[in-house]
Protein backbone atom coordinates (compact mmCIF):
# COMPACT_ATOMS: atom_id res chain seq x y z
CA UNK A 1 0.00 0.00 0.00
CA UNK A 2 1.52 3.50 -0.94
CA UNK A 3 1.69 5.84 1.56
CA UNK A 4 0.23 9.34 0.61
CA UNK A 5 1.31 12.14 1.76
CA UNK A 6 -1.38 14.63 3.06
CA UNK A 7 -1.88 17.95 1.21
CA UNK A 8 -4.83 19.61 2.84
CA UNK A 9 -6.02 22.82 4.71
CA UNK A 10 -8.90 25.20 5.82
CA UNK A 11 -9.82 28.08 3.16
CA UNK A 12 -12.17 30.40 5.07
CA UNK A 13 -14.82 32.28 2.73
CA UNK A 14 -15.03 35.69 4.26
CA UNK A 15 -18.33 35.98 2.39
CA UNK A 16 -20.47 33.10 3.57
CA UNK A 17 -17.92 32.94 6.93
CA UNK A 18 -17.65 29.54 6.56
CA UNK A 19 -14.49 26.88 6.20
CA UNK A 20 -14.15 25.01 3.34
CA UNK A 21 -11.58 21.81 3.91
CA UNK A 22 -9.54 21.63 0.23
CA UNK A 23 -8.29 18.06 0.46
CA UNK A 24 -5.95 17.77 -2.39
CA UNK A 25 -5.07 14.33 -1.55
CA UNK A 26 -8.73 13.54 -1.78
CA UNK A 27 -8.46 13.16 -5.53
CA UNK A 28 -6.93 10.38 -5.86
CA UNK A 29 -9.15 8.23 -3.55
CA UNK A 30 -10.55 4.84 -4.70
CA UNK A 31 -13.28 5.09 -6.77
CA UNK A 32 -15.67 1.75 -5.89
CA UNK A 33 -12.52 -0.69 -6.35
CA UNK A 34 -13.94 -4.07 -8.02
CA UNK A 35 -10.71 -5.63 -6.37
CA UNK A 36 -10.63 -6.38 -2.96
CA UNK A 37 -13.36 -4.53 -0.06
CA UNK A 38 -10.93 -2.40 2.81
CA UNK A 39 -12.97 -3.50 5.26
CA UNK A 40 -14.09 -7.35 4.72
CA UNK A 41 -12.60 -9.17 7.08
CA UNK A 42 -8.83 -10.85 6.30
CA UNK A 43 -8.17 -7.76 4.17
CA UNK A 44 -5.05 -5.82 4.41
CA UNK A 45 -6.30 -3.08 7.27
CA UNK A 46 -8.36 -5.80 9.12
CA UNK A 47 -7.01 -8.68 10.50
CA UNK A 48 -8.02 -9.95 13.15
CA UNK A 49 -11.41 -11.14 14.48
CA UNK A 50 -13.96 -8.32 15.07
CA UNK A 51 -17.59 -7.77 15.25
CA UNK A 52 -17.45 -3.99 14.81
CA UNK A 53 -14.53 -1.33 14.72
CA UNK A 54 -13.51 1.78 14.15
CA UNK A 55 -10.20 2.79 11.77
CA UNK A 56 -8.71 5.64 10.55
CA UNK A 57 -9.88 6.95 7.41
CA UNK A 58 -7.32 6.47 5.01
CA UNK A 59 -8.00 9.48 3.10
CA UNK A 60 -8.50 11.75 5.58
CA UNK A 61 -9.84 15.29 4.97
CA UNK A 62 -8.40 16.57 8.34
CA UNK A 63 -5.60 15.19 10.22
CA UNK A 64 -3.47 14.99 14.01
CA UNK A 65 -0.80 16.53 12.25
CA UNK A 66 -1.45 18.53 9.77
CA UNK A 67 0.69 19.90 7.01
CA UNK A 68 1.51 23.44 6.66
CA UNK A 69 -0.93 25.65 4.16
CA UNK A 70 0.29 25.13 0.59
CA UNK A 71 -1.54 28.60 -0.65
CA UNK A 72 -0.40 31.61 0.93
CA UNK A 73 -3.43 33.50 0.73
CA UNK A 74 -3.52 37.26 0.45
CA UNK A 75 -6.19 39.95 2.83
CA UNK A 76 -9.17 39.09 2.64
CA UNK A 77 -8.38 35.68 2.29
CA UNK A 78 -7.45 33.20 5.44
CA UNK A 79 -6.16 29.60 5.59
CA UNK A 80 -5.78 27.73 8.47
CA UNK A 81 -3.94 23.89 9.14
CA UNK A 82 -6.54 21.37 8.63
CA UNK A 83 -6.68 19.54 12.18
CA UNK A 84 -8.99 16.76 13.31
CA UNK A 85 -9.66 12.87 12.60
CA UNK A 86 -11.42 11.35 10.04
CA UNK A 87 -12.83 7.86 11.06
CA UNK A 88 -14.66 5.15 9.72
CA UNK A 89 -16.72 2.58 11.49
CA UNK A 90 -17.65 -0.68 10.38
CA UNK A 91 -20.53 -1.84 11.79
CA UNK A 92 -20.93 -5.83 10.64
CA UNK A 93 -18.01 -8.23 8.67
CA UNK A 94 -21.00 -9.00 6.09
CA UNK A 95 -20.25 -6.88 3.51
CA UNK A 96 -23.97 -6.21 2.16
CA UNK A 97 -26.97 -4.83 4.11
CA UNK A 98 -28.05 -1.98 5.89
CA UNK A 99 -28.55 -0.90 9.97
CA UNK A 100 -31.83 -3.03 9.54
CA UNK A 101 -30.08 -6.04 8.49
CA UNK A 102 -27.47 -6.01 12.03
CA UNK A 103 -29.11 -7.95 14.90
CA UNK A 104 -30.01 -5.78 17.55
CA UNK A 105 -26.80 -7.12 19.80
CA UNK A 106 -24.50 -6.02 16.54
CA UNK A 107 -26.81 -2.50 16.12
CA UNK A 108 -26.08 -1.65 19.91
CA UNK A 109 -22.22 -2.38 19.19
CA UNK A 110 -22.24 0.30 16.73
CA UNK A 111 -23.93 2.43 19.60
CA UNK A 112 -21.40 1.81 21.99
CA UNK A 113 -18.86 2.36 19.52
CA UNK A 114 -20.03 5.41 18.96
CA UNK A 115 -20.13 6.82 22.42
CA UNK A 116 -16.78 5.50 22.94
CA UNK A 117 -15.36 7.09 19.63
CA UNK A 118 -17.61 10.51 20.86
CA UNK A 119 -16.15 10.76 23.97
CA UNK A 120 -12.43 9.61 22.99
CA UNK A 121 -12.13 12.12 19.93
CA UNK A 122 -14.02 14.25 21.82
CA UNK A 123 -11.11 14.59 25.12
CA UNK A 124 -9.18 15.89 22.21
CA UNK A 125 -7.59 19.79 22.56
CA UNK A 126 -7.99 20.60 19.19
CA UNK A 127 -11.32 18.97 18.90
CA UNK A 128 -14.37 21.21 19.21
CA UNK A 129 -16.89 18.81 17.42
CA UNK A 130 -17.24 15.31 16.62
CA UNK A 131 -19.69 14.70 13.61
CA UNK A 132 -20.96 11.60 13.59
CA UNK A 133 -22.70 10.33 9.89
CA UNK A 134 -23.67 7.79 7.86
CA UNK A 135 -23.69 7.76 3.98
CA UNK A 136 -25.59 5.26 1.92
CA UNK A 137 -26.12 4.30 -1.38
CA UNK A 138 -24.50 5.36 -4.87
CA UNK A 139 -26.37 8.47 -5.70
CA UNK A 140 -25.23 9.90 -2.51
CA UNK A 141 -21.42 9.09 -3.77
CA UNK A 142 -20.66 6.41 -1.80
CA UNK A 143 -17.36 4.55 -2.77
CA UNK A 144 -17.15 1.48 -0.37
CA UNK A 145 -20.57 0.09 0.23
CA UNK A 146 -19.41 -2.03 3.22
CA UNK A 147 -21.90 -1.03 5.77
CA UNK A 148 -19.95 1.83 7.77
CA UNK A 149 -20.42 4.93 9.62
CA UNK A 150 -17.90 7.50 9.49
CA UNK A 151 -16.73 10.29 11.91
CA UNK A 152 -15.54 13.83 11.60
CA UNK A 153 -13.95 15.01 14.62
CA UNK A 154 -13.89 19.27 13.75
CA UNK A 155 -11.56 22.07 14.83
CA UNK A 156 -14.46 24.05 15.01
CA UNK A 157 -18.25 24.11 15.26
CA UNK A 158 -19.70 23.37 11.43
CA UNK A 159 -22.70 25.80 10.46
CA UNK A 160 -25.37 23.91 10.76
CA UNK A 161 -25.02 22.38 14.09
CA UNK A 162 -23.78 26.69 15.14
CA UNK A 163 -27.23 27.79 13.39
CA UNK A 164 -29.08 25.23 15.58
CA UNK A 165 -27.29 26.40 18.91
CA UNK A 166 -28.30 29.56 18.29
CA UNK A 167 -31.70 29.68 17.63
CA UNK A 168 -31.79 26.78 21.08
CA UNK A 169 -30.01 29.50 23.29
CA UNK A 170 -32.71 31.77 21.71
CA UNK A 171 -35.16 29.91 22.18
CA UNK A 172 -34.21 29.22 25.83
CA UNK A 173 -33.54 32.57 26.59
CA UNK A 174 -37.36 33.82 25.29
CA UNK A 175 -39.26 31.18 26.93
CA UNK A 176 -37.20 29.37 29.78
CA UNK A 177 -37.25 25.78 27.87
CA UNK A 178 -36.09 23.74 25.19
CA UNK A 179 -37.01 23.96 21.81
CA UNK A 180 -36.53 20.48 21.02
CA UNK A 181 -38.57 19.57 24.06
CA UNK A 182 -41.20 22.15 22.67
CA UNK A 183 -40.97 20.59 18.79
CA UNK A 184 -41.74 16.57 20.83
CA UNK A 185 -44.76 18.27 22.36
CA UNK A 186 -45.86 20.17 19.18
CA UNK A 187 -45.39 16.80 17.06
CA UNK A 188 -47.38 14.56 19.84
CA UNK A 189 -50.31 17.21 19.95
CA UNK A 190 -50.60 17.35 15.94
CA UNK A 191 -49.86 13.53 15.19
CA UNK A 192 -49.96 13.72 11.70
CA UNK A 193 -45.75 13.58 11.03
CA UNK A 194 -45.04 10.93 13.37
CA UNK A 195 -43.86 7.94 11.93
CA UNK A 196 -43.18 5.54 14.82
CA UNK A 197 -42.82 6.39 18.53
CA UNK A 198 -40.83 4.08 20.95
CA UNK A 199 -40.43 3.84 24.78
CA UNK A 200 -37.63 6.31 24.56
CA UNK A 201 -37.66 8.12 21.21
CA UNK A 202 -39.75 10.25 18.70
CA UNK A 203 -39.15 9.86 15.40
CA UNK A 204 -41.34 12.10 13.13
CA UNK A 205 -41.15 14.36 9.73
CA UNK A 206 -40.34 17.71 10.52
CA UNK A 207 -42.85 20.59 9.83
CA UNK A 208 -40.79 22.15 7.39
CA UNK A 209 -38.92 19.05 6.50
CA UNK A 210 -36.60 19.75 2.93
CA UNK A 211 -36.02 16.35 1.54
CA UNK A 212 -39.04 14.60 0.77
CA UNK A 213 -38.75 11.76 3.02
CA UNK A 214 -36.64 13.48 5.80
CA UNK A 215 -36.92 12.33 9.27
CA UNK A 216 -35.38 12.89 12.37
CA UNK A 217 -35.41 10.71 15.66
CA UNK A 218 -35.42 12.63 18.80
CA UNK A 219 -35.07 11.38 22.28
CA UNK A 220 -37.64 12.24 24.22
CA UNK A 221 -35.74 13.07 27.04
CA UNK A 222 -33.47 15.93 27.09
CA UNK A 223 -30.02 14.35 26.29
CA UNK A 224 -27.04 16.71 25.09
CA UNK A 225 -25.55 13.69 23.02
CA UNK A 226 -24.83 10.04 23.45
CA UNK A 227 -23.02 10.42 26.23
CA UNK A 228 -26.06 11.11 28.37
CA UNK A 229 -28.24 8.05 27.22
CA UNK A 230 -28.69 5.43 29.40
CA UNK A 231 -28.33 1.17 28.75
CA UNK A 232 -32.23 1.37 28.11
CA UNK A 233 -32.08 4.33 25.84
CA UNK A 234 -29.03 3.19 23.82
CA UNK A 235 -31.24 -0.05 23.32
CA UNK A 236 -34.14 1.86 22.17
CA UNK A 237 -31.55 3.65 19.99
CA UNK A 238 -30.12 1.22 18.36
CA UNK A 239 -34.03 -0.89 17.76
CA UNK A 240 -35.35 2.68 16.33
CA UNK A 241 -32.20 2.70 13.75
CA UNK A 242 -32.98 -0.42 12.44
CA UNK A 243 -36.98 0.52 12.47
CA UNK A 244 -36.09 3.48 10.39
CA UNK A 245 -33.97 1.85 7.54
CA UNK A 246 -35.85 -1.28 7.34
CA UNK A 247 -38.98 1.07 7.08
CA UNK A 248 -37.23 3.45 4.04
CA UNK A 249 -36.15 -0.07 2.24
CA UNK A 250 -39.25 -1.53 2.57
CA UNK A 251 -40.94 2.11 1.28
CA UNK A 252 -40.30 1.38 -2.50
CA UNK A 253 -39.06 -2.60 -2.27
CA UNK A 254 -35.20 -0.82 -3.23
CA UNK A 255 -32.79 -0.53 -0.79
CA UNK A 256 -33.17 3.30 0.27
CA UNK A 257 -29.98 5.64 0.12
CA UNK A 258 -29.66 8.19 2.35
CA UNK A 259 -27.66 10.68 4.89
CA UNK A 260 -27.73 10.32 8.26
CA UNK A 261 -26.44 12.78 10.74
CA UNK A 262 -25.85 12.74 15.03
CA UNK A 263 -26.40 16.52 16.00
CA UNK A 264 -24.91 16.72 19.47
CA UNK A 265 -23.50 19.07 21.97
CA UNK A 266 -19.97 20.33 20.68
CA UNK A 267 -17.26 19.17 22.97
CA UNK A 268 -15.01 22.87 23.30
CA UNK A 269 -15.75 22.68 27.07
CA UNK A 270 -18.72 25.15 26.50
CA UNK A 271 -21.83 24.56 28.11
CA UNK A 272 -24.62 23.76 26.14
CA UNK A 273 -27.49 22.47 28.43
CA UNK A 274 -30.24 24.06 25.83
CA UNK A 275 -29.17 21.88 23.35
CA UNK A 276 -31.05 18.39 22.62
CA UNK A 277 -29.47 15.87 20.64
CA UNK A 278 -30.80 14.47 17.71
CA UNK A 279 -30.47 12.18 14.55
CA UNK A 280 -31.70 13.46 10.78
CA UNK A 281 -31.70 11.16 7.75
CA UNK A 282 -32.32 13.04 4.44
CA UNK A 283 -33.15 10.37 1.15
CA UNK A 284 -32.75 12.08 -1.87
CA UNK A 285 -35.66 10.43 -3.61
CA UNK A 286 -39.19 12.01 -3.91
CA UNK A 287 -41.22 8.58 -5.20
CA UNK A 288 -40.35 5.29 -6.80
CA UNK A 289 -38.34 6.73 -10.10
CA UNK A 290 -37.33 10.53 -8.93
CA UNK A 291 -34.77 12.18 -7.01
CA UNK A 292 -35.05 15.43 -5.44
CA UNK A 293 -32.20 17.49 -6.67
CA UNK A 294 -30.97 20.88 -4.75
CA UNK A 295 -30.27 22.82 -7.68
CA UNK A 296 -30.51 26.35 -8.29
CA UNK A 297 -33.30 27.86 -5.59
CA UNK A 298 -31.26 25.43 -3.15
CA UNK A 299 -28.23 26.08 -3.54
CA UNK A 300 -27.71 29.26 -5.29
CA UNK A 301 -30.40 31.05 -2.58
CA UNK A 302 -30.38 28.63 0.26
CA UNK A 303 -34.08 27.97 0.08
CA UNK A 304 -35.42 24.55 -0.71
CA UNK A 305 -39.10 23.81 -2.60
CA UNK A 306 -40.68 21.05 -1.09
CA UNK A 307 -42.51 19.39 -3.68
CA UNK A 308 -45.98 18.31 -2.50
CA UNK A 309 -46.98 17.73 1.68
CA UNK A 310 -44.70 16.36 4.84
CA UNK A 311 -47.87 15.35 6.19
CA UNK A 312 -48.91 12.96 2.81
CA UNK A 313 -45.07 11.31 3.22
CA UNK A 314 -45.61 10.99 6.22
CA UNK A 315 -48.46 8.93 6.09
CA UNK A 316 -47.47 6.64 3.71
CA UNK A 317 -43.75 6.33 6.06
CA UNK A 318 -45.30 5.26 9.09
CA UNK A 319 -47.86 3.08 7.26
CA UNK A 320 -44.88 1.26 6.01
CA UNK A 321 -43.17 1.42 9.25
CA UNK A 322 -46.51 -0.46 11.07
CA UNK A 323 -45.91 -3.48 7.98
CA UNK A 324 -42.42 -3.75 9.11
CA UNK A 325 -42.42 -3.53 12.63
CA UNK A 326 -43.45 -7.01 13.42
CA UNK A 327 -40.07 -8.00 11.63
CA UNK A 328 -38.15 -6.70 13.64
CA UNK A 329 -37.14 -8.27 17.02
ZN1 LIG B 1 -16.60 -5.81 2.49
ZN1 LIG C 1 -34.87 19.23 25.21
ZN1 LIG D 1 -30.34 19.06 13.65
Amino acid sequence: MEKISFRLELRWNPLLREWVIVAAHREFRPWQPKVECPFCPGSEEIREEWEVLALPNRFPSLVENPPPPFSSPKFPYKVEKAYGICEIVVETPNHEGDLCNLSQENMRKVIDLFVERYRELGSKDFVKYVFIFRNKGAVIGVSLHHPHSQIYAFPFIPPKIERELKSALEYSKNHGKCLFCDVIKAEKEDGRRIIYESKYMMVFVPYSAMWPYELHIYPKRHLGSLLDTNEEERDDLARVLRVVTATYNSLFDFSMPYIMVFHQVPTDGGKYDFYHMHIEFYPPYRDKEKLKHAAGVEWGAGVFIYSGEPEVRAKELRETCEKILGKIS
